[in-house]
């Protein structure tokens, strides 16, 4: 197994190479092989190359213009031999890229992790049985089955291929899918070229294949250039980006007024040391260098907050647009539903039948509504029942005593409806062996196999929509098998009778042909052809999820509206949107309009863009048309999540402010295409993931709130002392402790402060709109004021007293300190009163208000901070005042809180009262 002709797979002959592989197209390889196999070859994985080394990673850190500053006032200090403050300025600039670093890294893997739990799968052959491992576990030899939708798990030879095509972009740049051949090609054929080969890594589009695995992980095509394939989590959202943007801009501003300052130092005849230190002091105090890192670390816990709640953030930016979203456009089969079918209504031989039981079950009863009883089982039924137990790739199985359904939930439901009438599936299946299928795609809503009959004749089935199966039949049978005529009328009527109750209907036909007749080939060269047999419709069940119907009255009420989108008849979609509350029954307005995949289609662009809004419900909408919908929603300014989980989903996926994908039923493809994948294929996961991202922004703007006061307070202070030539009650070293220790130990607590209650109530957030709006400014302000006054105030002060500079710098430190600390409780909610807040609803305030406390104390009483940073004891007067001084900044802003939230309950209610008034009017 070791020499294995490496290069050459595509032009061995397809005997060599699985003799080569030692592996058989049938039995695949043994459990044995393929754990000797694993252990020789090592699992099927790239290895992870860290796009950038970790020591580059650290220095990067230090590529920080406020760095610079620091940087260059270490070397200024150093040779003016003050060299205690040019060692603390160091060693901070050194902990400092310590701490970003360590975040940073965090962020990267919070994200990373969650790569880890969106493994794919691979449908493989051992022991002569089809299973489904984890694509980690693949070796050379397995035997692969691709579909439609798959990433291609490892290298392959094929062996087998049913129009296959292959999107190959990732590894040759070519965007047109490549379509495979089973071939035998010459030596020097070029990657691109290799037809009969697939790729790992890359994406099937269409059409499925089998082959057998020739290398994996490293040794894969796609291993071998991963060095090129940058695999770099990116932390840099809209946010990100316009908060770096405003931090340049602060930095000039602020360089600027520490040149002013030190011009105005020199001019008031100090030497030009000291201003040069004010002007440091300056620089150091007013720039807000926890920011960026407090962001980033504030996005990393919302995307850990999402998962927790089963979604999976592939793309850091969606964290953010999720708090703005306004519509979300949901598949309704599996995601809105339970994706739990159960067949309740059959027709056939024009006769209606009930049937009862729950689930997959098969026990249960089939009864024509007629109340009489079955005694044999009619011929048409029969037919029926068997045309769904054998057009169907899914199985049902037993697991601790509960039936469940190995592949689609429509065909599991065709499958307990025959055993429920008695019929034996293993032994239909091996009389009627199957020669040829045409499998479902949501484009072509039917399914059809060619099966033996007798020794006469084959036989076609054919499964779909009502519409598609329909128009190819020529006639239908009565209760006993007799011809008879079609009644296109009669039959249309039934399934709308059962589509409006919410049933999704599958209609069956059928057409015995000659035994030459052993592939599609004809019928596909006859698409229009009337030519089948009506035997019947099978109409299922598929409850509304509880927790779906939760959700969407939660995203109502948020301002979010919500619009289904499915494959399904439209009278089936009304029915359960209905059910669901996404249209109403009484909607005799507009808004609850049924827009179907027809009437979509002959829509002018413009049309669309009038109606789209009104439209709650989409139906028989193929997925090539989602991709039009969001173009409509987008250019009406809307923020739009919408949900897929095929292969033709991914454009809509890609161009949605959020694509959505399913983690169990969606395909790789559009799995690959999403910014957020659902674990639980539900929607009641979608809005968890918007209050989630409400979330996370809110606790972004409290945090800037939080943050701002201390630095332009800091600033305010030192400009003052310089303006007015007094000395400087705040020390570059000192505004250093400040910043970073605030910023860790309080604001950055700010980041776990659970939702607020009303946060599904108000609208959603205007992408483009400022973070701060005039109201948080202007706190913003009020608070750096209120430091400015109580910290140069509390210095004179001392100072006057005959205190020493020590003395009266520490205690306009910890001023800062002590009211920071106090407007952290104020910033738990921007509007809401911190008295209504639960007290130990964030136990993260508490604790870092707690380490603050200590470290401020070794920062006042130990004798080596006290060399370090010149602080010095303070007496309990001290204390005293500075709380009290606290406590009365705490109530101001709450004061000013609620000034606000009367003056927003006053306008509600006058636009409540004209709103009403209106309302008058028009009645
Ligand atoms: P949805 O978007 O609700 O999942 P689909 O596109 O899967 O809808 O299905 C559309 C229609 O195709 C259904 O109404 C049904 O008539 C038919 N259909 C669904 N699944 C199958 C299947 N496995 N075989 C044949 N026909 C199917
Ligand atoms: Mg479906």
């Amino acid at each position: 197994m070791e020499n294995l002709p490496k290069d050459l797979w595509h032009h061995l002959a397809e005997e060599d190479v699985f003799e080569a592989l030692k592996s058989n197209h049938h039995e695949g390889l043994t459990k044995q092989e393929v754990e000797e196999r694993l252990r020789l070859f090592g699992p099927n994985a790239i290895t992870a190359q860290k796009p950038v080394p970790a020591w580059k990673r650290f220095l990067l850190q230090f590529h920080n213009p406020l760095i610079y500053i620091l940087l260059v006032a270490t070397v200024v200090t150093f040779f003016l031999k003050e060299y205690i403050d040019s060692a603390v300025i160091f060693g901070v600039v050194i902990i400092n890229a310590i701490i970003g670093y360590m975040q940073e890294s965090k962020a990267e893997e919070a994200i990373n992790s969650l790569k880890k739990m969106l493994s794919a799968n691979a449908n493989v052959v051992r022991d002569g049985k089809r299973i489904s491992v984890p694509a980690t576990e693949l070796v050379p030899g397995d035997i692969v089955y691709l579909a439609s939708g798959d990433k291609v798990p490892a290298d392959l030879r094929l062996f087998e291929n049913r129009d296959l095509q292959i999107d190959e972009s990732a590894l040759t740049g070519e965007s047109v899918a490549v379509q495979k051949e089973r071939a035998q090609l010459e030596k020097d054929t070029v990657l691109a070229d290799r037809v009969n080969m697939a790729f790992a890594g890359t994406l099937v589009t269409y059409g499925q294949g089998g082959g057998v695995v020739i290398a994996t992980g490293d040794d894969t095509e796609t291993g071998k250039i991963a060095h090129m394939i940058s695999e770099a989590v990116s932390l840099d959202t809209p946010l990100t980006q316009k908060i770096h943007a405003f931090s340049k801009i602060l930095l000039y501003v602020i360089l600027g007024l520490a040149a002013v300052t030190f011009l105005v130092g020199l001019f008031h005849g100090q030497d030009w040391v000291s201003t040069f230190m004010a002007a440091v002091a300056l620089a150091v105090a007013a720039i807000p260098e926890g920011l960026p890192a407090v962001v980033t670390i504030t996005l990393a816990i919302g995307v850990r907050r999402m998962a927790m709640r089963n979604a999976i953030v592939r793309k850091l930016p969606a964290v953010e647009t999720l708090g703005s979203t306004t519509i979300i456009c949901s598949d309704k089969t599996g995601t809105l539903t339970e994706n739990q079918m159960t067949v309740q209504k059959v027709f056939a031989g024009d006769q209606e039948y009930d049937l009862s039981g729950s689930g997959y079950q098969p026990e249960g009863e089939v009864k024509p509504v007629d109340g009489t009883a079955l005694t044999s089982l009619p011929v048409a039924l029969r037919e029926c029942l068997v045309a769904g137990l054998i057009s169907n790739d899914s199985d049902l199985i037993q697991k601790e005593g509960l039936w469940q359904v190995q592949g689609d939930p429509t065909e599991g439901a065709l499958i307990t409806s025959g055993l429920k009438a008695g019929l034996d599936r293993d032994a239909l299946l091996q009389t009627h062996k199957r020669l040829d299928v045409i499998p479902f795609e949501s484009d072509r809503q039917y399914m059809a196999t060619l099966h033996h009959f007798d020794e006469q004749q084959n036989v076609i089935y054919l499964k779909g929509s009502l519409e598609r199966t329909l128009i190819r039949c020529k006639d239908a049978q009565d209760a006993e098998g007799n011809p008879l005529a079609l009644d296109r009328d009669k039959i249309t009527a039934m399934a709308e009778k059962f589509a409006a109750m919410g049933l999704r209907v599958l209609c069956l036909a059928m057409q015995r042909v000659p035994k030459s007749e052993t592939t599609f080939d004809r019928f596909h060269s006859q698409e229009d052809a009337e030519q089948l047999t009506f035997i019947g419709l099978q109409a299922m069940i598929d409850p509304p999820r509880a927790e779906a119907i939760r959700a969407v009255a939660t995203c109502q009420r948020a301002g979010i509206s919500v619009k289904m989108i499915t494959g399904d008849h439209a009278l089936t979609a009304r029915a359960i949107a209905e059910q669901i509350g996404i249209a109403h029954p009484e909607g005799k307005e507009e808004k609850h309009r049924v827009l179907t995949g027809r009437e979509l289609a002959e829509m002018s662009d413009h049309e669309l863009l009038a109606e789209v809004e009104k439209v709650a419900v989409f139906a028989r909408v193929a997925p090539e048309q989602k991709l039009k919908l969001v173009t409509a929603l987008q250019a009406k300014k809307h923020v739009v999540a919408m949900t897929g989980d095929g292969v033709n989903d991914a454009p809509a996926l890609k161009k949605a402010d959020i694509g959505v994908a399913m983690g169990i039923a969606g395909t790789e493809v559009s799995k690959e295409a999403a910014d957020m994948v659902l674990t639980d294929d539900n929607f009641a996961t979608i809005e968890g993931a918007v209050e989630e991202g409400r979330n996370v922004f809110d606790n972004l703007v409290k945090f800037i709130t939080w943050i701002l006061p201390t630095n332009m307070g800091q600033g305010m202070v030192i400009m003052v002392a310089i303006l007015i030539g007094a000395t400087l009650p705040v020390l570059p070293v000192q505004a250093l402790w400040l910043n970073m220790t605030t910023a860790v130990f309080l604001g950055l607590m700010l980041a776990f402060e659970p939702r607020e209650p009303g946060i599904m109530k108000r609208m959603p957030r205007i992408p483009d709109s400022p973070i701060l709006s005039g109201e948080m400014m202007g706190r913003i302000v009020s608070v750096s004021t209120l430091l400015l006054i109580g910290a140069f105030g509390l210095f004179q002060w001392a100072l006057a007293q005959g205190e020493t500079e020590e003395v009266a710098r520490t205690l306009a430190v910890t001023l800062f300190v002590v009211v920071q600390s106090a407007f952290l409780f104020n910033c738990r909610s921007l509007t809401i009163s911190l008295f209504r807040t639960p007290i130990f609803s964030n136990p993260w305030i508490w604790g870092g208000v707690g380490a603050m406390l200590l470290a401020q104390l070794a920062f006042i009483y130990t004798p080596l901070m006290n060399t370090l940073f010149q602080s010095a004891p303070l007496t309990l007067q001290h204390w005293g005042l500075m709380l009290a001084y606290g406590v009365v900044v705490l109530l101001l802003v709450e004061v000013e809180k609620a000034f606000w939230r009367a003056r927003k309950a006053r306008k509600t209610k006058t636009s409540e009262r004209t709103g009403s008034s209106e309302q008058q009017s028009l009645s």
